[in-house]
C-alpha cells in the first residue's frame, strides 16, 4: 500500500484542450480507482500517429479536452476493489485492446476485439461513464481506455497486463502498440515460413512486419516505401530487397512491377501506410490462387478500398488485423520476454527521446524522416 492509496493524486499531464491545438502541461487532478480499475505511474510513453490523428482534429470522433496516449509503461500505485489480475508494484502495459476473457468476442477463441470497455472508451471514459481526470475541477476525457501522456492514469483492469520487470519499461513500452500489432499481424498468421512477403510502408509496423517475418523464416521479404532514408532501416531489420516506387518508369504500377519480379505475385503483402491506394497495390501484388495481404495501417475515417472482384474471385484474400490479433493480457508476457531473450527488437525503433516539458516536440520529430518512435520520459 503507497500512501497516496484512496485519495487523489495531482500531477502533472499532457492535456489536448482542443482540435489542433498544441499539448499543454496541466496539474491534473487523478481520482482513486473504481472497482475493477487501476491506478498506474506512467513512467514512459511512445508517441504514435495515431495520437497525431486525434490531436489534429482530423478524427471525426475526437473528443475534448482530453489526456492522449497509447504507448505506456509504468507501475502500479493501487487498484479498486475486486482486481486481481494486477498488484501494486507490478510492472505494467496499459492495452487499447482490452481482453475481459468473458464477452462473446474473448470467449470465440476467433478475435481479441473484446467488447467489454469497448462503449465507453469510445466515449472518453471509464466503464461508470464518469472520468478520473479533472483539470481546476473540469472534467478532461480519458483516451482509448490508456492515456498515457498523465504522470499517473486510471484503466480498466481488462486494459492492463503485468510483464517482466527485468523489462525496461522505456523500451517495452513501445510493444502497447506498433510492434506488438506488426509481431501479431505476422507471428498469428500461419503459412509465411519459407514463403515471399511484401511490406507497404517502412515506418514503426513496416519494420515491426519486416522482423517478425524474419523470426518465421520467410524466404523473401521486399519492403517498399516512397522516402530512399528507408531503405537501410529496411535492411537493418531483414528486408532483402526495397523498392521506391517512385523510382519505376513512368506509369508503372508497384502492383504490376512487383508480380514480374516475384514470378506472379507475392504470398503475403501488408499494408503499414493506412492509404487506400496503397492497400489496394498491396491486394493486387498477391499471387493469385493464393496470396493473402493483410491490412494494418490505420485508414482515416470515411475512407473505402476498392479493387475489381476479379481478384478476390481468383483466390486472393483481404483481411485485416488490429492491435495485430493480440490478445494483450494473454500474450504480451510472452512477446517481452521473448525480447528480453533478444528474439524481438525494440531498442532498434527508439530514435529520439523527449523529456515530458518536450512533448509537442516529439509530436514534430514524428513527422521527420528520421524518426521511427520517439519515447518520452514521464518524470
Ligand atoms: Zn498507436
Ligand atoms: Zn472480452
Amino acid at each position: 500500500m503507497s500512501d497516496t492509496t484512496g485519495k487523489v493524486i495531482t500531477c502533472k499531464a499532457a492535456v489536448c484542450w482542443g482540435a489542433g491545438e498544441p499539448l499543454k502541461i496541466e496539474d491534473v487532478e487523478v481520482a482513486p480507482p473504481k472497482a475493477h480499475e487501476v491506478r498506474i505511474h506512467i513512467l514512459y510513453t511512445g508517441i504514435c500517429h495515431t495520437d497525431e490523428y486525434t490531436r489534429s482534429g482530423k478524427d471525426p470522433e475526437g473528443l475534448f479536452p482530453v489526456i492522449l496516449g497509447h504507448e505506456g509503461g509504468g507501475i502500479v500505485e493501487s487498484v479498486g476493489e475486486g482486481v486481481t489480475s494486477v498488484k501494486v508494484g507490478d510492472h505494467v502495459i496499459p492495452l487499447y485492446t482490452a481482453e475481459c476473457r468473458e464477452c462473446k468476442f474473448c470467449k470465440s477463441g476467433k478475435t481479441n476485439l473484446c467488447s467489454s470497455v469497448r462503449a465507453t472508451q469510445g466515449q472518453g471514459l471509464m466503464t461508470d461513464k464518469t472520468s478520473r481526470f479533472t483539470v481546476n475541477g473540469k472534467p478532461v476525457h480519458h483516451f482509448m481506455g490508456t492515456s498515457t501522456f498523465s504522470q499517473y492514469t486510471v484503466v480498466a483492469d481488462v486494459s492492463v497486463v503485468a510483464v517482466n520487470p527485468k523489462a525496461p519499461l522505456e523500451k517495452v513500452c513501445l510493444l502497447g502498440c506498433g510492434i506488438t500489432t506488426a509481431w501479431g499481424a505476422v507471428v498469428k498468421q500461419p503459412g509465411i515460413a519459407g514463403s515471399t512477403v511484401a511490406v507497404f510502408g517502412c515506418g514503426c509496423i513496416g519494420l515491426g512486419v519486416i522482423n517478425a517475418s524474419t523470426l518465421v523464416k520467410a524466404s523473401r521479404i521486399i519492403a517498399v516505401d516512397t522516402n530512399p532514408a528507408k531503405e537501410a532501416w529496411a535492411k537493418k531489420f531483414g528486408a532483402t530487397d526495397f523498392i521506391n516506387p517512385t523510382t519505376l518508369p513512368e506509369g508503372k504500377r508497384i502492383q504490376d512491377y512487383l508480380v514480374e519480379i516475384t514470378d506472379g505475385g507475392l504470398d503475403y503483402t501488408f499494408d503499414a501506410t493506412g492509404n487506400v491506394h496503397v492497400m489496394r497495390a498491396a491486394l493486387e501484388a498477391c499471387h493469385k490462387g493464393w496470396g493473402v495481404s493483410t491490412v494494418i495501417g490505420v485508414a482515416a475515417a470515411g475512407q473505402e478500398i476498392s479493387t475489381r472482384p476479379f481478384q478476390l474471385v481468383t483466390g486472393r484474400t483481404w483481411r485485416g488485423s488490429a492491435f495485430g490479433g493480440v490478445k494483450g493480457r494473454t500474450e504480451l508476457p510472452g512477446l517481452v520476454d521473448d525480447y528480453l531473450a533478444g528474439k524481438v527488437r525494440v531498442d532498434e525503433y527508439v530514435t529520439h527521446h523527449r523529456k515530458f516539458a518536450e512533448i509537442n516536440e516529439g509530436f514534430h520529430d514524428m513527422h521527420g524522416g528520421d524518426c521511427i518512435r520517439c519515447v518520452v520520459d514521464m518524470s
